[in-house]
Parts: C-alpha cells; sequence; structure tokens
C-alpha cells in the first residue's frame, strides 16, 4: 500500500523533488531520487505504473504472447501436435494480462513505499516554479518542491470520430474490454495498431486493419513495411491502405442493429467501400498531458504541439523543473522515459547549476524500436530511405531467415529477413532492421553495439552464435564484408 499524508490545506510540506505522473518515467524518476538520499514525493492521478503497465508495454505483451500461440496451432502445420477443434477464450487471456498489469501496479505501490515517497493521490498542477497543488477527492494539497519532475505522458487524441460514441474506441477502452467486439475494425496500422490488430484477429478470426499512409508501420524501413503486408495477407488481419475514413458517414445503430457503418474511401483508386463492425479502435494520434498542469503560472515553455521543451539534460527553461517520457515528445517508448528517468535522478541529486557530462544523457538518434506483432520486426538506426535522404552512398545486404538452421527446424511459420545498410565509404552501420519470429531477441546485441557508429566488420565478429537468429545477421555482415557466405 501506498501511502497518503492527508495534511492540513494551509500546511505546506517541502520536498526535495516532486514527481507529478506515475508511469514509468515519473516512478522511476522518484524511486530513483529516492535512493540517491533525496526526499521525493509522487503524484498520480489515475493508475500506477501510467499507459506502460496498465495498457502499453505489459498487458498487450501478455496477450501477444498467447495470440502467437493461436496463431501458429491455427496455421502452422507443427510436427507433433495435431488439433482437431481449438476453441479460444479472449475473456480467459484478458483477465490473465490484466492479473499480471494488477501485480506490476502492486510492486511498484510497494517499491514507493519501500523508497519513503510520500504518494499524492490526485491531480496536480503547478502553482509556480517550487509550488505543487495536488487536487484529490477530499482535499487539496499545497507542496512545496526544490525540484519537479513533470512525466504526465500523453493522451488519444480526440477524433471528430469520437462524436460517434460508443463504436468509437480508444486503444485503452479497446484493451479494457474482456470481450471483443466483432467485427472490429482498427484504424492506423502503426505499432499501437498492428500490435492490437494482431490479438484482436487471433480472437476474433478477421480484424480489419486501415491505413491512411500507403503503407503498413509508414516509419519503417519500406523493405519490412512491404515484407508484414505480405505477412497480413496470409494471416486473419486483413490490411487495407491508402484509407481515407469519411466521418460524416459513420452511422450508429444503422443499417445493421448494433454495428457501425464506417465509409472508407481508397485514395488511389478512388472507390468507396461501406464496412460494418461492432466497434471501431482509434490507433492514430497522441495529445501530451500538459493541459490543466499549469505550466503557464510557472512559465514552462511547451512546442506547437504542447510538448514540453526541455534541453539534452531534460531540463526546462524555468530552472528547477524537469521532463521526462512521452511529454518531452522524444521517442514514446517506455524504455526512452526509463533512460531519461536514470538521468534526471542523477541531474537533480547534483543540486542546482551543476550539469551531469552531456555524454551521459540519454541519445534519441539509435533508440532500437520493436514491435511485438506477428511477426515481429525490431530494428535500428536509418531506414533506407533516410540513408538516402542524408547523401550517404550505402551498400545494402537482405539475408533471409530460412538460412538459419533453427529456424527451419523450429516454424513453417513466415521466415522473414534481416537488412543491414552500411556506409560504403566508412564501412560503417548505419541501420540495421528485422521482421521475422521472435526478432526482437537480436536488439539487445545490436543497441549494445550502438547500431549506428559501428563498423560492420567490428559487429559481424561480434555476432558469435550459431544456428540461431543470429547467423542471418552475421552472414549478412559477412557479405558486407566481401567475405563468402559459409566461411568459418
Ligand atoms: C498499446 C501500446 C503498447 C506499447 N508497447 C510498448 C512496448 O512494448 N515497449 C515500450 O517501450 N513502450 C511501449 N509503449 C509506449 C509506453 O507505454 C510509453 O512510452 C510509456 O508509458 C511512457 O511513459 P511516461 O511515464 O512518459 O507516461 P505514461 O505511462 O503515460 O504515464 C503518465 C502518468 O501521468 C499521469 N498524469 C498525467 N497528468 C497528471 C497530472 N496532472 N497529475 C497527476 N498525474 C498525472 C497519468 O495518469 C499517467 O499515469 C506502448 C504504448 C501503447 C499505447
Amino acid at each position: 500500500m501506498t501511502s497518503t499524508t492527508k495534511l492540513a490545506p494551509a500546511t505546506l510540506p517541502e520536498f526535495d523533488v516532486v514527481v507529478i505522473g506515475g508511469g514509468p518515467g515519473g516512478y522511476i524518476s522518484a524511486v530513483h531520487c529516492a535512493e540517491l538520499g533525496l526526499r521525493v514525493a509522487l503524484v498520480e492521478r489515475e493508475r500506477m505504473g501510467g499507459v506502460s503497465l496498465g495498457w502499453g508495454c505489459i498487458p498487450t505483451k501478455a496477450m501477444l504472447r498467447y495470440a502467437t500461440i493461436v496463431d501458429a496451432l491455427r496455421c502452422e502445420k507443427i510436427p507433433g501436435i495435431r488439433i482437431s477443434g481449438l476453441t479460444v477464450d479472449y475473456a480467459a487471456v484478458h483477465k490473465h494480462s490484466r492479473d499480471i498489469a494488477d501485480r506490476l501496479v502492486m510492486d511498484v505501490n510497494r517499491l514507493l513505499l519501500d523508497n519513503n515517497i510520500t504518494v499524492y493521490r490526485g491531480h496536480a498542477m503547478l502553482a509556480g516554479a517550487t509550488d505543487v497543488e495536488v487536487e484529490t477527492m477530499d482535499a487539496l494539497y499545497k507542496l512545496r518542491a526544490k525540484n519537479i519532475i513533470l512525466a504526465t505522458g500523453t493522451s488519444a487524441a480526440n477524433s471528430p470520430l469520437a462524436a460517434y460514441g460508443a463504436h468509437i474506441l480508444t486503444y485503452r477502452e479497446a484493451l479494457d474490454r474482456p470481450v471483443l467486439p466483432d467485427p472490429l475494425i482498427v484504424v492506423g496500422a502503426g505499432p499501437v495498431g498492428l500490435e492490437c490488430a494482431t490479438i484482436f484477429a487471433a480472437y476474433n478470426r478477421e480484424t480489419l486493419l486501415f491505413e491512411s499512409s500507403d503503407r503498413v508501420l509508414p516509419n519503417e524501413d519500406h523493405d519490412i513495411s512491404a515484407a508484414m503486408a505480405e505477412a497480413l495477407s496470409k494471416s486473419s488481419v486483413k490490411l487495407h491502405t491508402s484509407c481515407e475514413i469519411l466521418p460524416t458517414s459513420v452511422h450508429p445503430d444503422e443499417p445493421v442493429g448494433r454495428r457501425v457503418a464506417l465509409s472508407v474511401r481508397n485514395t488511389v483508386s478512388g472507390e468507396l467501400r461501406v464496412h460494418y463492425a461492432e466497434a471501431v479502435m482509434l490507433a492514430f494520434g497522441h495529445v501530451p498531458n500538459t493541459r490543466d498542469l499549469g505550466l503557464e503560472k510557472a512559465g514552462v515553455v511547451t512546442d506547437e504541439h504542447g510538448y514540453i521543451v526541455t534541453d539534452e539534460y531534460l531540463c526546462t527553461n524555468v530552472p528547477g523543473i524537469y521532463a521526462v517520457g512521452d511529454v518531452t515528445g522524444k521517442p514514446a517508448l517506455a524504455s526512452v522515459a526509463e533512460a531519461q528517468a536514470h538521468y534526471v535522478a542523477m541531474q537533480v541529486s547534483h543540486g542546482e547549476g551543476l550539469r551531469m557530462p552531456g555524454n551521459l544523457a540519454p541519445v534519441y538518434a539509435n533508440i532500437p524500436h520493436y514491435i511485438y506483432s506477428s511477426p515481429q520486426v525490431a530494428g535500428v538506426g536509418l531506414t533506407e530511405t533516410q540513408a538516402i535522404a542524408r547523401g550517404r552512398e550505402i551498400n545494402i545486404r537482405r539475408m533471409p531467415f530460412k538460412t538459419s538452421l533453427a529456424m527451419n527446424r523450429s516454424s513453417n511459420s513466415f521466415d522473414g529477413f534481416v537488412k543491414v545498410i552500411s556506409d560504403l565509404d566508412t564501412d560503417r552501420v548505419l541501420g540495421v532492421h528485422m521482421i521475422g519470429p521472435n526478432v526482437t531477441e537480436l536488439l539487445p546485441q545490436l543497441a549494445f553495439h550502438g547500431g549506428h557508429g559501428v563498423r560492420a566488420d567490428d559487429l559481424m565478429h561480434a555476432i558469435q552464435s550459431q544456428a540461431g537468429l543470429r547467423d542471418p545477421l552475421r552472414h549478412a555482415l559477412r557479405e558486407l564484408e566481401g567475405l563468402e557466405l559459409h566461411g568459418g
């Protein structure tokens, strides 16, 4: 259990640090500050653990694990396993994922308690450069802080489609439901849309996925998008790209009972089609949680989209006020929020005016990214298009995973490939992009070696193990080095 100090509104408890937001950016900052000997308060208005523990990283991955198994049992011929009628129970998987998420939230609460962090359950607002007001169910608390860390995250953006009521769901509303709407349409084929569509399709048999751009995962390397489209064409996720959703044509309850009719125009062919679904999940558009945060009272500057502007040390323009996590507009990943949280805690504990060395600050250029869809996607560094746009002369090697003996032996599923992009002049690896079963497992090694900046021959020597996923990566690097494919 966490502690909530009920104080008379007039008293002004002082802390070394007040952290606003209990997601990975916030609670990790708070715990690390406390470990460094600071007196810390944390304010959370909703669920400790934020999006990451409540809906994002943890619940989706718990469900994706089982979705992948369901997919494999349906689609693959697995030696030694014969299935004569597969029954799936989404409600049970949903409950399992909620149980895991709840346990982790309890762990976080315990961590905060063990570190003597004072927790306030309510909405926090800045009341000045060193003052925070917290509105709880039954009181208004005023806190004073030498330092304030803003870690308020983002929320799903409002969409005009939301006007069509209960049929239109945010990702949180969709993931909160123990019963899947059937059929279900997902709009937005980025990482969140694709992961959710993978889960839903395993249990609903068919999920429609609409994307406005001309390819799935538009921010990935174009070869990865093409391979994902091919993989989806053999799955229960039905992908439609170049789609324009016409908001005015959504008619709740018409024409088929409880279903919604969604008019979708193909922006290339001009074809207009009406699709019916019990619900539509919107998986695009986020807004920073900076409204009603009192930023103007402290004079904290935001960019034109409302994200908090920080320098490389995560300092805002107001001395003593820092920001971490999704609210900074940096890549929206819990891993980024966590790296920032550790850094900012050291920065705060150094004291006013002292700066931690810049080379310890999080570096955003080569953050590994990963999508736990089926097949998985993972990568680090520049895509082919980005490398060319930066005027680099590049060398490219693609190596299919079917060259890996272990993969061939263990799976009949989509094989996938690794694509390595290097600089023709310097041999430096500019980007590595992978699609296939379990490719996310290769990321730690690539991230460790920096992806961008390491020479292809150094990376080749670092990729040691054989007969696993690393084998094709090693072969691609050998080819880049002009070495024989099957040499030692
Ligand atoms: C479906 C999905 C899957 C994802 N999968 C992954 C993944 O596999 N790996 C990964 O690294 N990332 C993943 N992410 C992204 C990850 O969840 C976010 O990057 C991460 O949660 C950001 O952490 P944060 O602390 O910045 O913000 P949040 O987690 O959003 O936490 C912010 C907290 O601040 C609270 N808050 C806001 N305003 C106030 C206020 N005024 N007063 C008090 N409290 C306030 C909110 O209630 C919230 O709890 C996923 C996201 C989604 C949506």
